[in-house]
């Protein structure tokens, strides 16, 4: 988005928004993508949500999904590979204001940012984590990646990936202080819905694992998911995440209640099973940009504060 159309709209009056009020430019995913029902939901939930589009970041980092800033009429960053998490981390920390959303791929995630997102997540930062996880590094053309399954013939790994696929769940309900840990799918879009939604108005770092398909690269990776709804199992519960009509669609249902950690750690870990819902959330946990808010400082403040250090040198 322009900066004249965004200063055009924060001198707008409050008013209703629509879906269409956040759409970006043209987008240019490969037709089916999965990414495209996670755009739709995201604009969908600024819309309902009242979220100015000026007082929005989206920042992500590199791959397919990361072009996602570009198609968002918010503000957006689109960062370098495996740094999305500190980008935000600066934006949140120096614009408490402003609600951010921060989107990555496995690869950009769970391999070169790996680091970073250990520290963001025990940092929980009031921020929504989106994972879109399609298994593959899909932009530099079907490479492994971390959560790649084992056995799986990729252009790096041409006679199947090496070692068993890195679990995104069990990693993150393993570091301290993770408050909110969801899993959804693209394929299911009153769950991704809801997810998105439960993961915005929850305070602190919500991070959402969204499987997704990539049609053009790994057509089969999860056919079986989308097909054989008994292979999915819904997560249940009054504090967890609920959408109107779930239960009916999904037979193979399972009550967890979502502030017990241990179960959610062996719900996360079983390689068994896959499931959606809420597997964690506490509000109660300690969250950096809360302990470390600070008084925004003037512009005469800072100058004074900068001749003070300087004055430091003189000789
Ligand atoms: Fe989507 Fe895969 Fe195409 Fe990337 S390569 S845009 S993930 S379908």
């Amino acid at each position: 988005m322009s900066t004249c159309s965004l200063l055009a709209l924060a001198q707008s009056e409050d008013r209703d928004y629509e879906r269409a009020d956040y759409e970006g430019v043209e987008v240019r995913w490969c037709p089916g993508c999965g990414d495209y029902s996670v755009l739709t939901a995201t604009q969908r939930l600024l819309a309902e949500e009242g979220l100015k589009p000026e007082e929005t970041v989206v920042v992500s980092g590199i791959g397919c999904s990361s072009r996602f800033p570009h198609y968002m009429n918010t503000y957006g960053f689109h960062g370098i590979h495996g740094r999305a998490l500190t980008l935000a981390t600066g934006v949140k920390l120096n614009r408490p204001e402003l609600s951010v959303f921060v989107v990555m791929g496995d690869g950009d995630c769970c391999s070169i940012g790996a680091g970073h997102w250990l520290h963001a997540t025990r940092y929980n930062i009031d921020m929504v984590v989106l994972l879109l996880d399609n298994e593959i590094y899909g932009l530099t053309k079907k490479q492994t990646s971390p959560t790649t399954p084992q056995g799986y013939k990729s252009n790096t790994q041409p006679r199947g990936s090496f070692l068993p696929a890195l679990n995104p769940l069990e990693a993150t309900l393993g570091i301290t202080n993770a408050s909110f840990v969801a899993q959804t799918a693209e394929w299911v879009p009153a769950h991704l819905y809801a997810t998105l939604q439960a993961a915005y108005r929850h305070k602190g770092f919500a991070f959402v694992r969204i499987l997704q398909r990539c049609p053009h690269f790994t057509p089969d990776i999860m056919n079986e998911l989308v097909t054989d709804r008994d292979q999915v199992q819904l997560l249940m519960h009054d504090d967890g995440i609920n959408a109107p009509g779930l239960d009916k669609v999904f037979e193979n249902r399972r009550v967890h209640d979502p502030s017990n950690l241990d179960a959610a750690r062996r719900l996360a870990s079983d390689s068994q099973q896959t499931r959606l819902g809420l597997f964690f959330r506490d509000e109660s946990l300690p969250r950096y940009d809360d302990l470390r808010r600070t008084t925004r400082l003037t512009a005469e403040e800072r100058i004074e504060l900068l001749n003070e250090e300087l004055a430091l040198y003189a000789v």
